[in-house]
Parts: C-alpha cells; structure tokens; sequence
C-alpha cells in the first residue's frame, strides 16, 4: 500500500501540526529528548536561570526550589523537568493533573519520592481542588496532614515527608490558585522557538535518527514548524517518508517542499485548521473582534485547543490580536490567504498588525 494514502488532508492538518501527542510519539520522543541543559536548544533566559539555580542548589546541598514551567505544548516542558532530575542527580516521577483524582493518589506518590526527587506534574492546572490543598503543605512545609474521621471525633496526622522538588507544567498559568503559583520559587514562561533554533534542533534529531538533511531543507522544515521542537520532530519522519519513496532519501529543500504540500502545510507552517480559523473570523465576522467560545462553536473545534495549540502561533506572527472583545485578524492574515480588506474592516480599527497580546 502506498504511504500517501495515510495522508488525507484532515489526517495531515489533525496529526501533524497539533502540539498534542499521542503514547506511540511519546514513546518514540524519549530517544530525541536532550538530557542536559547544554543539548538543550533556545530558551536562553529559562536556561541561565535554572543553571544558576541548580549550581546555587548543589553548592549547599539542598534540592531545588519547586518551579514552574508554562507556555504552549510541544515546547519542552517535560524534557525539562528530566533535565533538572539528571543535572541534580535525583530520580524523577511523572504523572499529570487529571491522572490525580485524590488526595490518596499523590499521598501514594510523595510518599514514594527518595530524599531530593523530582515530581513532574504536566497540566497542574487541571488538579482537583482537594489535591491542590494537600499540596500546599506538602510544598512549603514538607508536611501532608491527613484528616481521620469526621465530626467532634475527627482528628489530624501530621505527616514528614522528604525534601523534593516539584515541577508543574501548564498551558495557562492564570488558571491556578494565587497560593498554589506562590509556592513555586521559579516560574518560567517557554516562548516558542526561531527557525535558527529549530533547525538546530532538527539536526540534531536527523543525527539520532540517521537521517540525512541538509541546511537548506533543515530551516525550510523549521520554518513551517510554528515554534515548536514536536511538531519539527514530527515533520522530520513526515518528510523523511516522501525522500525516501520519492526521492533519494536525502532531505533538501525541494523534497521538503513538496512533501509539506502534499501534507497541506503552508510556507508559514500553517495548516487547514489554522486556515479556517483566520478564515471564519473574516468571512462570519467581518475580521473580528469574535469571541472564542463562539469562534469555537463556528469552526466545530474546542475553544482549548484552539486557545492552547494554535492561538499562540498565529498571535506571535502577527496573523491575530486579542482585544478585550475577542480575536482580531490582521492585515498580515488577509495578505497571507489572499483576501481583499474591505473598507469597513480598514477603518474597524483592527488592522493594526501588533495592537496587542494580552495574554
Ligand atoms: P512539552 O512537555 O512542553 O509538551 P516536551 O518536553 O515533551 O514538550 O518536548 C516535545 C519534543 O520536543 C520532545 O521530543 C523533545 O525532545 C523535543 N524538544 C523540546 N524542546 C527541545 C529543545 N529545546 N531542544 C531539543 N529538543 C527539544
């Protein structure tokens, strides 16, 4: 069977371009994670801190303070937190927000921390309220109170638990509690990446891999991998593919090209989802301000998604603002899909390319 057949459009614009994995890439990203900070690309800022912070921590013998990391998926949350866990020397667990349905469930796992480990937790933001508090103590006193009993009878155990180092990740840090974000010593926020970065990190990956890739095809890939290492990773297999059926197995910028075409990627990286959304809020909405919930419920995607995965991208080149009335299409959206702005929309006061990204 030819591989093309897999690659309906819906298929492409669903797997390729979502931030999102599934367990088979989850699987297949341990062999690409960098396991130091020296192998990890960009992100300068964030490095230099924790660098400073995990030297400043060994120094004196302590773990590191908690931290956490937040910005769009794909970026590096995870690979991080196993970065910190190996620099510092300690074990790591990793689990999730919506995988900790009780109090129970990360009594279970705090208990079995070793002295100094790290406990990941992506998508902190999703915790229940109950688990959020037992946190509390068990972040800043290192101390879970376990309530026996109910009514004049009920009665408290005070419960040591060893030194650890909790990194949590989320999409949207103004989702958590005050008292939760006050518990974390460090709070970095992940940009997404440059072509220069990315192309880095897809030669670096192309290296693991044993696949062949020039300069040329390696930023021409990074350029339409909207800021983030999984969806280059995952573009990096995708056209691999096409070189190898197509071409001579070799990644150059004409087989990048025609294989990010037959996957119905643009030249900026933007796929059939990204399309609809900038189109619908120019065609329902005369170029906006929408809402998006309602833009959600226009396109049949959810507004989560829509706001985690591909909102970030299209905000950071420009393509759309946030006003306090909801998401704007710029001049650089209608130039990009080959739309003529009309009068009204000139004048709506929204064409300005960069009137704001009030995340
Ligand atoms: P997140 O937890 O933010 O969703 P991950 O840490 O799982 O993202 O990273 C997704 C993939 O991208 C992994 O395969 C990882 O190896 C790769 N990756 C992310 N950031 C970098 C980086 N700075 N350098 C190299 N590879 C990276």
């Amino acid at each position: 069977m030819g591989i093309y057949e897999d690659f309906g459009e819906e298929f492409a614009a669903e797997r390729l371009t979502s931030a999102e994995q599934n367990e088979e890439e989850a699987a297949a990203e341990v062999s690409l994670r960098p396991e130091h900070l020296e192998d990890f690309t960009g992100q300068e800022p964030v490095k230099e801190q924790l660098r400073v912070a995990i030297d400043a921590a060994k120094l004196r013998g302590e773990s590191l303070e908690h931290v956490l990391l937040f910005g769009p998926p794909g970026l590096g949350k995870t690979t991080l937190s196993q970065i910190i866990a190996n620099e510092m020397g300690t074990n790591i667990q990793i689990t999730s927000g919506p995988a900790i349905e009780k109090q129970g469930d990360l009594l279970a796992l705090l208990t079995n921390l070793g002295q100094g480990d790290v406990l990941f937790i992506d998508e902190i933001h999703r915790l229940p309220k109950t688990v959020v508090e037992m946190l509390y103590s068990a972040m800043e006193d290192k101390v879970i109170d376990i309530f026996l009993g109910k009514g004049p009878s009920a009665r408290s155990i005070r419960m040591p638990l060893k030194s650890f180092t909790l990194v949590g990740a989320t999409t949207r840090a103004g989702q958590l509690t005050q008292p939760l974000r006050a518990r974390f010593g460090h709070i970095m926020r992940l940009e997404l990446y440059t072509p220069a970065e990315l192309s880095k990190i897809i030669k670096r990956s192309a290296g693991i891999l044993g696949i062949d890739i020039d300069d040329e095809g390696a930023l021409e890939l990074a350029s339409r991998s909207r800021g983030t290492p999984r969806i280059a990773n995952r573009l990096l297999k995708r056209v691999r593919d096409y070189a190898q059926i197509k071409g001579d197995g070799k990644i150059g910028l004409d087989i990048t090209r025609y294989a990010l075409e037959k996957l119905d990627i643009d030249r900026l990286g933007l796929d059939s989802i990204d399309r609809r959304m900038l189109t619908t809020i120019i065609k329902f909405y005369g170029g906006g301000p929408v809402g998006m919930e309602t833009l959600a419920a226009t396109i049949g995607e959810e507004s989560i998604t829509l706001e985690d995965v591909y909102e970030p991208y299209l905000l950071q080149i420009g393509f759309i603002s946030r006003t306090p009335r909801g998401r704007c299409c710029t001049y650089l959206a209608y130039e990009h899909l080959g739309i003529p702005m009309n009068k009204e929309e000139k004048k709506s006061g929204q064409v300005t390319a960069f009137d704001g990204d009030d995340q």
